[in-house]
């Protein structure tokens, strides 16, 4: 198979949706790679790293676009991509299109068998595209929370481990999923006092088992969000209801009560939220100070370090990759449910119901 890559055009996107090793896996396994000249460099992978793989530069996108018979990408395609589509072409990418009902019409219209990263399920319902991206949020919040808490940006001055002598950060937790545990590992080994909060005590029992005497595990309900906050340093909005809107469980009257310069680093934020003053915000100027406290909201935060963003996430999707550009897509389909799980538009008919639900469409 013909397999592409394009530069990302979305703004301050740097990832890429194959590397140079992707490039080697599809190479090995009998396919051809296009690449567009500079797709890699905002990861800082160069053209030649890419040749020296096996790869064949291009030196625009469109041209890559008519060639390949799959597109590996990163982000959904922006409106000026859209002539690009094509029947029968795999787009193999993060799409979201329960939010975007546009791009959604246009893949029909272009009958585009879109592979969605998002709504890829592993038989246990893990979404393995989505999980390496919760993780480079959770252990970023605390190296951004750490950084905002520094007097020069607003925060109280405090160092996270303290020295000896002095008192140590205390890190509040509130949802302690993959963000979650993600964000208490590097927080513990910072040397802060962890607090972590979730509704599932399945969860809290888990997290317990995995950071015994280092954290401070709590049932999330009203009072004990509000009587943490009060001590807070550091909180960190990690709470998601898969398919829900997310519980405001940070509440604006919190802040009154809180550390002046204390720091509120917001992950749920591209789902709304966890902080009834959270407001989204973007790496050019991601924080905003609210009754004393340093609200960090950035929707899209593992764009921060696109080089480990890159190669995180394709670590994770050139296996699903493989399969389809082994089989094709439809024969990948028919042997894995899987890979079945992230087609969102085959040969312009929905393929998502939750998709289809998004916009009234019939499934
Ligand atoms: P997850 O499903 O692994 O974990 C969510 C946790 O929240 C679960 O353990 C759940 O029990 C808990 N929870 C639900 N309701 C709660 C409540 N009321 N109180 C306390 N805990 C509660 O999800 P995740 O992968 O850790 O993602 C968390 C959030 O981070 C999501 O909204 C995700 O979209 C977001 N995220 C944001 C970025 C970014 O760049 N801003 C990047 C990755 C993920």
């Amino acid at each position: 198979m013909k397999i592409g890559c394009v530069k990302e055009i979305k703004n301050n996107e740097y990832r890429v949706g194959l590397t140079p090793d992707n490039v080697r896996a599809y190479i090995a396994a009998g396919h051809h790679v296009y690449i567009e000249m500079g797709a890699g460099i905002g990861s800082g992978f160069t053209d030649n790293e890419y040749v020296d793989a096996g790869a064949s530069l291009i030196d625009n996108a469109a041209d890559v676009w008519h060639l390949v018979d799959m597109m590996v990408k990163v982000k959904e395609p922006l409106e000026c991509e859209y002539p690009l589509f094509r029947n029968g072409l795999i787009l193999y990418t993060y799409l979201h299109l329960a939010a975007d009902k546009q791009q959604t019409d246009a893949l029909l219209k272009g009958k585009v068998n879109a592979v969605a990263y998002e709504t890829l399920q592993e038989k246990d319902r893990s979404l393995p595209l989505l999980a390496p991206m919760s993780q480079i949020a959770g252990r970023l919040s605390i190296q951004e929370g750490a950084k905002y808490l520094e007097k020069k940006f607003g925060g109280e001055g405090i160092l996270l481990a303290g020295v000896p002598g002095t008192p140590k950060a205390n890190v509040v937790i509130l949802g302690g999923g993959t963000v979650g545990m993600n964000a208490c590992k590097i927080a513990v080994g910072m040397g802060a006092n962890v607090t972590i909060l979730d509704i599932s005590l399945k969860r809290l029992e888990e997290l317990d088992n995995m950071f015994g005497a280092h954290i401070q595990t709590l049932v999330s309900n009203d009072s004990n969000v509000e009587r943490v906050l009060k001590d807070a340093d550091l909180v960190i909005g990690s709470v998601l209801i898969p398919g829900g809107s997310t519980p405001k469980l940070f509440k604006q009257k919190y802040l009154k009560e809180m550390k002046d310069g204390a720091v509120f680093v917001d992950v749920a934020i591209d789902q709304g939220g966890c902080g009834e003053s959270s407001h989204v915000t973007t790496h050019d100027d991601p924080v905003y100070k609210l009754d004393g406290v340093v609200h960090y909201c950035v929707g899209n935060m593992p764009g921060a370090v696109p080089r480990t963003s890159t190669i995180a996430l394709t670590n994770a999707t050139v296996k699903y990759g493989l399969e389809i550009a082994a089989a094709g897509l439809e024969e990948a389909c028919r042997k894995s449910e899987v890979i079945r799980s992230g087609v969102n538009t085959y040969a312009g008919k929905l393929t998502n119901r939750n998709v289809a639900a998004a916009h009234g469409y019939e499934f």
